[in-house]
Parts: structure tokens; sequence; C-alpha cells
């Protein structure tokens, strides 16, 4: 880790900088951010002049609240176009999990929402970070992610798969079973499958869960204070959800206006997971395989007319990049929310503020203000002006910690050849 000698809990102030307040899309130029235990003192319109405290020259960098994916896997890969998943086992997969999630904080993303992990791998990297024992983002973690009986991405009929990355549940009372017992793991959030989605064979406004289930499992989670959030592409099911208390949808491909009103109605968020349909680029470099390829351009204009409807009517959208390696999709998600209508102070709203007041942690985290943990990310330009400024990294700070100094690191190079890993993420010597 670079810059080992500079004591961070110590008062810090990052001078020569820019800062980007988000909620309002506005700039304090020539500002300082004012740092001590790990927490934003003041930002000040100002260079600092205080010398008893260290001072970093930031270099005109512009500086953001660190990002957010707030929909991200870490072990799961999707899709999988060797198989991969079939073969791997648990201990290879916890490990290159971990490395994703790592991967993740050096580009800027200081947060990682997962919304489904095999094993309760998420919540162990979660508590290694959290305990300092390794240096990685913030996670809020599902656990597995619950569906029924050969729901989506279901690989029941896999012979050989090794690692069980998700619950199967049936009936009201196998969902309450399943919602307590993860929950008795230590999961952050319930992550439930409501209707199809991108795979083979199934709509993505088909129903999978009923609305008893749902409602279930809805009931025990908000009781225990956990939110559930569904996998849900639109219809009579996704508005049963609604009707029943979800507290956000995930990918929404196909959200009529009556589906809308209802999340506003009920405050409920949204994680459109745009690249999913929208970054045919990304698809082809991962390999996708060309049935999903043209699921996702067939899906491509439903979703994008779900997104922007979401936006006209006020409902508060999350960024989340839903595929593998996130240090990639993270970043990459938030240029396709421009792309397909955001603007790119919506965009990073997106990806800092909306999603600390979804997970309710906006009282310390996702602004660049007095009082919130100081995780920063600083770029060469300024996003506000073109969100592909996201592609010039300097440096992230993680609580006041430098995490990542482009200037003596290198940039992240998502190919990773040098570490033995393939352009899709994994091992060479595998595929
Ligand atoms: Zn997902």
């Amino acid at each position: 880790m670079a810059h080992k000698s500079i004591d961070y809990s110590a008062p810090v102030v990052l001078t020569n900088c820019s800062v980007v307040d988000v909620e309002n899309a506005d700039v304090i130029t020539d500002a300082s951010i004012h740092i001590a235990g790990g927490r934003i003192t003041s930002v000040q319109k100002a260079s600092a002049t205080d010398s008893s405290v260290q001072v970093i020259d930031l270099r005109g960098g512009w500086v953001t609240p660190g990002l957010w994916d707030c929909h991200a896997h870490l072990g799961l890969l999707i899709p999988d176009p060797t198989n991969f998943g079939f073969f791997e086992t648990q201990p290879r997969r916890t490990i290159r999990a971990g490395q994703n999630a790592m991967d993740a904080l050096r580009v800027g993303i200081t947060t990682v929402r997962v919304t489904g992990e095999a094993e309760y791998i998420d919540l162990a990297w979660r508590d290694a970070f959290a305990s300092g024992q390794h240096v990685g983002p913030r996670i809020y973690g599902a656990g597995h992610m619950m569906r029924c009986t050969g729901g989506h991405l279901n690989r029941a009929h896999k012979k050989y798969i090794y690692v069980r990355d998700a619950m199967e549940i049936d009936g009201t009372t196998e969902a309450m079973k399943a919602t307590r017992e993860q929950i008795s793991m230590g999961v952050d959030l319930i992550k439930i499958v409501v209707t199809g989605g991108m795979s083979a064979g199934e709509g993505v406004a088909d129903m999978q869960m009923t609305k008893d289930e749902v409602g279930a499992i809805v009931t025990i989670a908000h009781g225990r204070g956990r939110q559930v959030t569904a996998h849900a592409g639109g219809g009579q099911p996704t508005r049963d959800a609604l009707e029943v208390g979800i507290d956000c949808i995930e990918h929404g491909y196909d959200l009529d206006e009556e589906t809308v009103a209802m999340m506003v109605e009920r405050g409920t968020f949204f994680v459109p997971t745009i690249g999913v349909t929208h970054d045919d680029e990304f698809a082809c470099e991962h390999m996708w395989n060309d049935q999903t390829r043209a699921k996702a351009s067939t899906l491509a204009p439903a979703h994008r007319d779900s997104l922007l409807l979401a936006k006209e009517h006020g409902v508060p959208i999350c960024s989340g990049g839903d595929k593998y390696p996130i240090a990639e999709s993270g970043l990459r998600e938030v240029q396709r929310l421009v792309d397909v209508g955001l603007t790119p102070a919506e965009a990073l709203q997106a990806a800092t503020c909306n999603p600390a007041r979804l997970m309710k942690a906006d009282s310390w985290v996702g602004t660049v203000s007095a009082g919130k943990v100081a995780d920063l990310a600083v770029w060469a330009r300024n996003p506000l002006d073109d969100i592909s400024a996201l592609d010039e990294l300097q440096k992230v700070y993680l609580s006041g910690r430098l995490v990542t100094d482009v200037d003596s690191d290198g940039a992240y190079d998502p190919a990773r050849q040098g570490a033995g890993v393939s352009r899709i993420g994994i091992p060479n010597n595998a595929i």
C-alpha cells in the first residue's frame, strides 16, 4: 500500500482541489477538505495554511464521494461463458471474490452492495474488510439470493456444480424459514427473484415467486430491520411485490406507468443495471453468447424507457453494474446511465448519495461534507462536465486513508495478465 508512512488517523488536509457537491450538482473550486479520525471535519473554500497538520496537494483534482456499486456479485459470474462456475471449488471462489472486491476499491468504488453470493462469501469479506484484516470496500451483503425451485439463474440440472449460490424456496413456510436462516447468518438485506430475467427460456415479467411468498419474506425481513430487494422485470408479479412492501427493484426491464406510480407512492428505489442491455462492447469482450446478446438488444428499448419513466417521475435511481469484474462494470454503469439519458449529475447521484439513502447510511456517507466518512475519489477532470472523467482516476481514499494513488501504483488494468487472470477475470490456466 502506498504512503504507509503517513498517519491517516492524524488530522490531514487535502488541498488544491475542486469538490463536487453531488446533491446540488455544484462545485466548490479551490477547496480544502479537512479530515480527522477518518471523517471529514470541514470543507472550506480556501487553500490550507495550517502548518500543524499534514497537507496533501491534490494538484487540481476533482473530488467526489467514493462510488457505490449497488448491484454486484463477488464470485458469481454472469454470464459464465465457459461454465467456469460449475467446476470451481468454494475456496477458489472465495479468493476470487475477495480479489474482485479489492479491485473495485482500487478504481474508486468504496462501497459494494452484493445482491446475491454463494455460501455467505460476501459476509466473510465484509467482516474481513470492516475489521481491517484486509483493505477492501465497505460491503452490504444479501447472502444467498432467494428464488423458487428452478427459478432465474438456477443450475440445478448441472450435476457437477460445487457451490450453492442461491436458496430455493417454495411456499410461505419455506420462504420464512430461509429468510430467518439468512438473517441468523448476518445478512444486511434480502434479495429475492420475483420474475424471470436474462436467462434463456424465461420472460422478464414471468411470475416466479408468488405474492404470498414475497409477502412472507417481507414480513420476516422487515420485522428484523432488513430490507428486501427484488429482481423484478415488470408486469403483475412486480406490482404484487410492490404491494406487499419490497423496498427496491433490481433491473426493471419493462416497467409501465402504473408500476412506476406505485414506486413513487411507496418510496421504492430502482437499480436499473442498464448496462445489462446497453453495453454490447462489454458483452463481446466478455464472451457473452449470441443468445444472451440478442436478448439484451431485444430488451434494450423497453429497459431504457423504464429508466426514463422512473427519472421523469422522480424515483430514486442507484447505479449497479451486475457484471464481472466490478472494477470495470461498476464504473461503466455510471457512464451507461448517462448514455441512456441521465445527466452526469444524476448518474453521480445514482452512484453516491442515492445509494447511501437506499441503505439508510446517508447520515455518515455519500457526500463530501462535514461529518461524513472520508471515502473519496479524485479525478483528473470534472465528471459533472463529462462523465468519461471516471476513466481518469487519480486517487482513492477510504475513511481518509489513501488506498490508490495512480501516480505511484499505476492505473488498474482490467486484463490483469500479470496476475495470471484472463480478460473475463478467471485464472488463465482454467480456460
Ligand atoms: Zn444480479
